[in-house]
């Protein structure tokens, strides 16, 4: 059969653990599921943002430079050939690094003769085939890298004339990426990347940030593309890992918590149940106490009434069981109505100075009976210097009597007992000591709890209640003392009652 401390722990397991532990499954699957649609959406986002970003770029781009050639035509139109009015056009357009103006057999109109080098790369791009291009497809073509634009315009007479710019990266990078990209908003880095993938604009530094995917520029930027970079740390599967992971601490958290709440419930329950069981032998105990000397006490005291022992000698020796059987249960209700005084509150003690000599010597005198009949070898040794100590003297007799008969009733075939009474450390110090059966060490902290008394084996044929040594600390800390044990299996105990000197 279950005990009831199991049946409560099985059930708080099926009804707490069980439903926690399907959360957590459930919990953990979903955040999965989650984290992987989450990245699928993200990248989705970032693939539309980018094109829409690549989009408004070509677009701002387009619109300068149509701005500008509606310009350079209307300037065209007013001169005879290309002079003032185009340098002041370029004057006004910063994106326009260079321009070279070429007529419809590749002769150069504008500006006089070409700068520096530039023959050598423009020369090419001017030449018939491209131009041809430029005439075929009707609007601007971009060569070279994203730097050289040709455009197709007519000059005063009607003359086609071909337009050749070099664009101007800083200015393009300033007016064009920078308000573009640097407006959009978004926590990804947006960086615009070249043929070699080497960056010409980025939003923020990369750093060690990781490409999520990058689109290409169309028409008007065509070598380039336009990336989209992740910062350590603030991509969507890092933030769902953050997530499982405060999930799965939280859920942590909370199993610990039931499962510490169950274990202490089942200890006390257990606690509670053992308490049950030591009362129920405390009263086994007592009542078996109380029988034992009555019934000693009894048969004697008929016998002596029915006149039947002649011989003086076992008279006196009767009467003298009988007084020690009473003693005996003198002291056995003593220590259980002060016991039940105490666990009711209502112990109190008196304290006035007392000489610790007669006290020692007049307790011990109470057992002297049974110590010369069952051979004991007794020592007392009190310091002859020992101060009158303010004590409730009946309690503290008390107190060194449970611990003399325990020394009596523990012992084995070595029957020794000392009791020494010394000042050490400014305090009394009253030990009683024996060579009996002595106690485990795991034991020695549990004996002066209530009702506790060691395996039967031990204490086997030996009568007690499991309240004396509780008596004994609680009589010793009223007296703002403790007590202590010293003890060794088969080698014997010491046990010490200490009281502070203090208060005399
Ligand atoms: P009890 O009525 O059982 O003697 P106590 O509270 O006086 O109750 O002691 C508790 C237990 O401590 C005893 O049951 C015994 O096992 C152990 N004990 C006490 N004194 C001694 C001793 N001098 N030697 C060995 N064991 C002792």
């Amino acid at each position: 059969m279950w005990s009831p401390s199991a049946r409560f722990s099985a059930l708080a397991l099926l009804a707490i653990v069980a439903p926690a532990t399907i959360v957590a499954v459930l919990g953990y699957v979903s955040i999965r599921q989650w984290e992987v649609s989450s990245e699928l959406l993200y990248r989705e986002q970032a693939r539309d943002m980018a094109t829409m970003a690549a989009e408004k770029v070509e677009m701002t781009l387009r619109r300068a430079e149509d701005d500008f050639l509606d310009r350079l035509q209307a300037a065209l139109r007013t001169e005879g050939s290309p002079g003032r009015a185009v340098d002041a056009v370029l004057a006004g357009s910063p994106l326009i690094r260079r321009l070279y103006l070429v007529g419809p057999r590749g002769e150069l109109l504008y500006p006089r003769a070409w700068k520096e080098s530039d023959a050598a790369l423009f020369g090419p791009l001017v030449s018939e085939p491209a131009l041809r291009k430029v005439e075929r497809s009707g609007k601007r073509v971009v060569i070279a890298e994203n730097q050289i634009c040709l455009a197709r315009l007519t000059e005063r007479g009607g003359e086609p004339i071909v337009v050749a710019f070099l664009r101007d990266g800083d200015t393009l990078r300033r007016e064009i990426l920078e308000t573009t990209l640097g407006a959009l908003e978004s926590p990804t880095i947006i960086a615009v990347l070249d043929r070699e993938g080497r960056t010409v604009y980025s939003r923020a530094p990369i750093g060690d940030a990781q490409r999520v995917l990058s689109v290409q520029f169309r028409d008007t930027l065509p070598d380039w593309r336009l990336a989209v970079y992740q910062t350590p740390g603030a991509s969507p599967r890092q933030a769902v890992q953050r997530q499982v992971m405060f999930f799965t601490g939280a859920l942590g958290v909370l199993v610990a918590v039931i499962v510490a709440g169950i274990v202490t419930t089942w200890r006390l329950m257990r606690r509670e149940t053992e308490m049950a069981r030591l009362k129920s032998d405390f009263v086994a105990n007592v009542s078996h106490d109380l029988k034992t000397p009555l019934s000693v006490i009894r048969m004697f005291g008929e016998t002596l009434e029915m006149g039947r022992v002649t011989d003086e000698g076992r008279r006196q020796e009767y009467y003298r069981v009988i007084t020690r059987e009473g003693e005996r249960l003198t002291r056995l209700i003593d220590n259980v109505l002060d016991f039940s005084r105490i666990e009711g509150g209502r112990q109190t003690y008196r304290m006035t100075p007392t000489s610790v000599e007669p006290l020692v010597r007049g307790t011990l005198e109470t057992f002297a009976y049974p110590l010369a009949q069952q051979g004991f070898k007794v020592e007392v040794s009190v310091a002859p210097d020992l101060p009158e100590v303010a004590m409730d003297a009946d309690a503290v007799g008390q107190a060194l009597a449970n611990l003399i008969d325990n020394a009596i009733k523990y012992s084995a075939d070595d029957r020794a007992l000392t009791v020494d009474a010394r000042v050490v450390d400014g305090q009394l110090v009253i030990a009683v000591t024996d060579r009996g059966l002595g106690i485990a060490p795991e034991e020695q902290a549990k004996i002066f709890e209530k009702f506790y008394r060691v395996g039967r084996s031990d204490t086997q044929g030996r009568r007690g209640s499991g309240v004396g040594l509780a008596l004994v600390r609680h009589i010793a800390e009223a007296h703002g003392g403790d007590v202590t044990v010293e003890s060794a299996p088969g080698e014997g105990s010491r046990f010490s009652l200490r009281l502070p000197l203090g208060r005399s």
